[in-house]
């Protein structure tokens, strides 16, 4: 069988380029290109404004791989996580989070992960591949219609929160978010966009280059590299000094605050001085902090502290005048939380 290309592996420009070749006027291209990023078009069909002979030669010539919700589960917070089949039957996992104010999708960048996050039940599953662009887009659009179908409201928020690292599949990662704001694609605010980082120093400085208007987050964890090289082998390699450098520069390009991520745990991160070494981090890079719950993911090593403890980070914190906020799971029950999500379904129905 001949092997026909991903229309939406094609640039705007290689639309265009492709339409002058068949003697099609320019503004049709304009068309299709909406089509697919912003009406989010499954097939050539459903391009009515196109005339039949010209999406029978589409037909004939590409094709759309789409992703395909295979299960969608419901917790009882309301947190719906889809388990997301990709064209070639790969699958990842995507999460609505719904709040009062806010319905926040969390997407993921790549089939598994290449990290080795001691706590993360995503390192588990290894990286298998990149996500392409128009597989982060599809996630958001599952989600979107979701939002709007069982919730009967908008989606307001993105976090690159799923699986994978989206600093280590930087371009798609980037092309997608162009297609999620641009106004002929989702048309959604890049303010409203959180990239959130393992903490890769040398791709924190890449991505402040281009000035992006979207947020960034850094799991940090711990300020302290004896213990961050320990949880989160990447610290060996991107050391906690070499991360502040790379946010400060951050802030310099964007003037952007960067969220920095933390989970406390009994016995690793839980005493004085490493809140003390938390605010020395904070004081010199304008940021705010998430105090996030952790999710265990059934090894026992890592147990959420005491409140006691993470109540003194708030007020060590707030003393310093950063605003420190607690996060409390959602979707525990479906593995739909943080750190939670590895294809637990799909590995017992292969295993
Ligand atoms: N690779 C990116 C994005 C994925 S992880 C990154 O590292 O930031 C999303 C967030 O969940 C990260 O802050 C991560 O450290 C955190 N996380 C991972 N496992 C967790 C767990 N078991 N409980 C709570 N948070 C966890």
């Amino acid at each position: 069988m001949e092997n026909k290309r991903d229309i939406r592996a094609l640039t705007r420009e290689d639309i265009e380029s492709y339409f002058t070749e068949i003697g099609e006027a320019p503004f049709r291209a304009k068309q299709v290109y909406e089509w697919l990023w912003k009406k989010g078009a499954k097939n050539f069909e459903s391009m009515t404004n196109l005339s039949l002979p010209l999406r029978e030669k589409l037909q004939a010539n590409f094709v759309i791989n789409h992703i395909r919700v295979d299960e969608m589960q419901r917790s009882n917070d309301g947190t719906i996580k889809n388990a997301v089949r990709l064209y070639d039957g790969k699958v990842v996992e995507s999460v609505l989070i719904p709040t009062d104010n806010r319905i926040t999708a969390c997407i993921s960048s790549q089939v598994g992960c290449s990290l080795d996050c001691n706590f993360c039940a995503t390192a588990n599953l290894k990286r298998m591949r990149n996500l392409n662009p128009d597989e982060i887009y599809d996630q958001v659009v599952a989600i979107k219609n979701e939002a709007e179908n069982f919730y009967g409201r908008p989606l307001t928020n993105i976090v690159f929160m799923g699986m994978g690292e989206p600093l280590m599949n930087y371009k798609n990662v980037l092309e997608a978010i162009e297609k999620i704001t641009s106004p002929d694609g989702l048309g959604m605010s890049p303010k409203r966009i959180t990239v959130s980082t393992v903490g890769l120093a040398k791709m924190i400085r890449k991505l402040a280059d281009e000035e992006p208007r979207f947020k960034l987050a850094l799991s940090l964890h711990s300020a302290r590299d004896e213990v961050r090289d320990k949880i989160m082998s990447i610290n060996l390699k991107n050391p906690v000094e070499e991360l502040r450098q790379a946010l400060e520069y951050w802030y310099s390009k964007t003037k952007s605050r960067v969220t920095l991520e933390y989970v406390v745990w009994r016995g690793i991160n839980d005493q004085k001085i490493d809140i003390d070494a938390l605010v020395r981090f904070c004081r010199s890079v304008p940021c705010k902090v998430n105090l996030i719950e952790y999710n265990p993911i059934d090894d026992g090593i890592f147990q959420q502290a005491d409140e006691e403890a993470v109540l003194a980070y708030v007020k060590a914190l707030e003393a310093a005048g950063i605003v420190a906020t607690i996060r409390k799971s959602r979707g525990k029950d479906i593995d739909a939380a943080c750190g939670q999500l590895a294809n637990k379904n799909e590995l017992e129905i292969f295993n």
